[in-house]
């Protein structure tokens, strides 16, 4: 993923004032910072549930809403929008489960409904998904019947069952019961392990400790600071970032 310059603005208030950042394929960022810093606008932005109006955002080497036609920029068609959200998952701080659905047929709702994949190929890899979560025996269950941390590692399993290259979280864990985070977290620590491609707005910051290749600190809609996690956090140089991170003591 590479951002350049993304500027957005609802009306007169500008959100974004020039982000950049660039994320490695198998590499995991958090990103940091205070509520209303634009955090959740850049994530939206980058999966296409805003339109940027300055600057450039790139996933897997395409221009997120362009395409390039005989060396010009065309902007993207829904089809076009649905083939570039096909490689981005999110998961959101709401699970935003179906809840008349059960978890396997959440989770192969977007792959068989929306992508044509076949049921068969859908079921077999949500069941891997599943186990993969930690909830092989609740393939069968509602939402309902689940806890806040389940619901949300099966919100997780549905984002990942597209296979995306990017996987966006916006504070995934800020809604769940204290009790109920480390299990949200060991999960994404497996997925980050594991290579995938992940950014992550969290307040957990052991997590961006021990699993964050590196650590992006956003403010008033610029990237601070960015650097490895025992650099921002454990030395920030920043002025703000040392305000920020003086909460977590
Ligand atoms: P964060 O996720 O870092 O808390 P947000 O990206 O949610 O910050 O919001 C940044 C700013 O943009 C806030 O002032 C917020 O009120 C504003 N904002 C976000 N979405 C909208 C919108 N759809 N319309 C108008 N203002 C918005
Ligand atoms: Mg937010």
């Amino acid at each position: 993923m590479q951002a350049r310059n993304v500027h957005k603005s609802f009306d007169q208030l500008e959100v974004l004032k020039g982000i950049d950042l660039d994320v490695a394929p198998g590499e995991v960022v958090v990103i940091l910072g205070p509520s209303g810093s634009g955090k959740s606008t850049f994530l939206r932005c980058i999966n296409h549930l805003e339109a940027i109006q300055k600057g450039f955002i790139e996933v897997d080497g395409e221009q997120i809403g362009y395409r390039v036609k005989n060396d010009k920029l065309q902007k993207l068609t829904p089809n076009g929008i649905a083939r570039q959200r096909r490689k981005i998952g999110m998961v959101f701080q709401q699970f935003n489960l179906y809840p008349h659905m059960t978890v396997l047929q959440n989770i192969i709702e977007a792959p068989v409904g929306v992508h044509g994949e076949s049921r068969r190929d859908a079921i077999e890899n949500a069941r891997q998904l599943l186990k993969r979560v930690g909830l092989s025996e609740k393939e069968n269950s509602y939402p309902r019947q689940l806890s806040g941390g389940q619901q949300q590692r099966v919100a997780i399993a549905r984002a990942l069952a597209i296979k995306p290259k990017l996987m966006l979280f916006d504070e995934p864990t800020s809604a769940l019961d204290p009790e109920l985070v480390g299990e949200v977290l060991a999960t994404m620590k497996d997925l980050a392990k594991q290579g995938l491609t992940m950014i992550v707005v969290t307040h957990e910051i052991g997590f961006a400790k021990e699993a964050a290749d590196r650590v992006v600190f956003m403010d008033g809609g610029v990237v601070v600071e960015q650097g490895r996690p025992e650099d921002v956090i454990g030395n920030p140089q920043h002025p703000r970032t040392q305000a920020f991170l003086a909460r977590f003591l």
